[in-house]
């Protein structure tokens, strides 16, 4: 199903013409309203009419979180105050915000965007979407509730947490997808485990969107599984309208990225260089058709790559692979490179494992691995525990080529959050 089928569609020449003319309309827009692309074009003696193909995007500066925070509250906005029309922020981890600002087309861009994504996931306005995100300045909620009112579901801005209201909600107005962080998803899966519902029976739910923040297809399968349901990848950051950047179709092969909004580049995340389709780089984003707060070349940090070829259900725009990784998320271990991820990995293999782990760095370099165990994954005998503990170990050393602690902790026992998981935390004295 298509909710733009002609964009969305477009054959690739079509769309590199468009994805030109909407560059050009973009970079004539920042030269002409945003301080900081003025001064770095001038440093670079660059003038808008030297983008004459998609190539000299390379051109341009990039732009990077810390710009948008030295700019902070309003020095990125491209459009006078009364165009101005709604706030977002994100959290990050330190310092200022960073403010991110929507025209009245803004807003309806992003909605438009992620009406697409969910009809090409089989959404359609019979169904009713609980909607398990913060609501509030992170843009995760808010875009998504305005997608789904355009597809025309049934819309419960249910926010995270307090699982009970969320249940009594799926079962009194019969929710059949709900928008959700893979970690609350596991969490809630457990929760329904816990009061004894089967959701295959009990409930009508048939699909997840997951997404905000990283997880692996491990942890996909272990929430299909858990909640009998289909989970698709949803991408976006609240750089780039927040979600609705990228998503799955229904063959999950990948998340379609709207080539038509942004333009998209891999590059090798040390010197900046282009990669090609296939490698793993960091993805850096160009918006095409923001009004309030146009983008050049963001490095979102994320890590991924583009995956070659032509997805069965004929959209031409191209698919990301699901981000392994963010190059800020990279932990140095003993002088080796780890990414949460491949722990996560190598843990949601295992049945014996539950659904929640926790990573701790102390001391001068030593890892801990604080695992849930699966509630039917035990039987009570310490032998098994230490055979069990081992066997993770193991795994992990294999993957990770250094040795981490790993603790077993009971089911639930670990802190959940209600946004995004926290799943390193560094106490390391170095
Ligand atoms: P925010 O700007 O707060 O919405 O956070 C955006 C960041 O969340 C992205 O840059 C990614 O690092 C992460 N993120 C969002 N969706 C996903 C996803 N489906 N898979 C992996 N990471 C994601
Ligand atoms: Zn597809």
């Amino acid at each position: 199903m298509f909710w733009d089928k002609e964009t969305e569609t477009l054959e690739r020449s079509a769309l590199e013409a468009l994805q030109l003319q909407r560059l050009q309309a973009t970079v004539r827009r920042v030269a002409r309203k945003v301080p900081l692309y003025q001064q770095r074009f001038a440093e670079a003696g660059l003038k808008p009419g030297h983008i004459r193909s998609l190539a000299d995007v390379r051109r341009l500066p990039f732009t990077t979180s810390a710009d948008l925070r030295a700019t902070y509250p309003t020095g990125m906005v491209a459009v006078a105050a009364g165009e101005l029309l709604r706030l977002h922020t994100s959290s990050g981890t330190t310092g200022k915000p960073k403010a991110l600002f929507f025209s009245r087309t803004d807003v309806d861009n992003a909605a438009g965007l992620m009406a697409r994504c969910l009809t090409m996931s089989g959404i359609t306005r019979r169904d009713v979407l609980q909607n398990m995100m913060t609501y509030g300045l992170f843009t995760g909620a808010l875009v998504m509730h305005y997608g789904a009112e355009k597809v025309g579901c049934l819309v419960i801005p249910a926010g995270p947490g307090n699982s009970e209201r969320q249940l009594l909600l799926m079962q009194d107005f019969r929710t059949t997808a709900v928008h959700v962080t893979p970690s609350y998803a596991l969490y809630f899966a457990d929760f329904l485990e816990k009061h004894g519902i089967d959701p295959r029976k009990d409930l009508a739910l048939r699909k997840a969107f997951v997404g905000a923040e990283p997880y692996t297809e491990e942890t996909r399968c272990k929430i299909e599984q858990a909640l009998g349901i289909d989970v698709y990848n949803s991408y976006g950051l609240s750089e780039m309208n927040g979600p609705g950047v990228a998503f799955e179709c229904v063959h999950k092969n990948g998340m379609h990225l709207w080539e038509d909004n942004f333009l998209l580049e891999i590059i090798d995340p040390q010197t900046g260089a282009p990669l090609p389709d296939g490698q793993p780089g960091e993805l850096v984003l160009t918006t095409l058709c923001r009004e309030a707060m146009p983008l050049l070349r963001y490095r979102t940090r994320d890590i991924t790559s583009v995956i070659p070829g032509r997805c069965r259900c004929g959209r031409t725009h191209r698919r990301l692979h699901r981000i392994t990784g963010r190059s800020d998320d990279m932990l140095i271990l003993r002088g080796v490179n780890i990414y949460p991820q491949q722990i996560e990995r190598v843990l949601m293999s295992l049945p014996q494992v539950g659904r929640n782990y926790l990573i701790e760095l102390e001391g001068l370099d030593e890892m801990i691995i604080k695992v849930e165990l699966a509630k039917a994954g035990f039987d009570g005998q310490v032998g098994h525990l230490v055979q069990l503990q081992a066997q993770i170990s193991d795994r992990l050393r294999m993957e990770l080529l250094v040795k981490p602690k790993v603790e077993l902790v009971a089911p639930g026992s670990l802190p959940v959050s209600e946004g995004k998981a926290k799943r390193v935390i560094d106490h390391r004295t170095l």
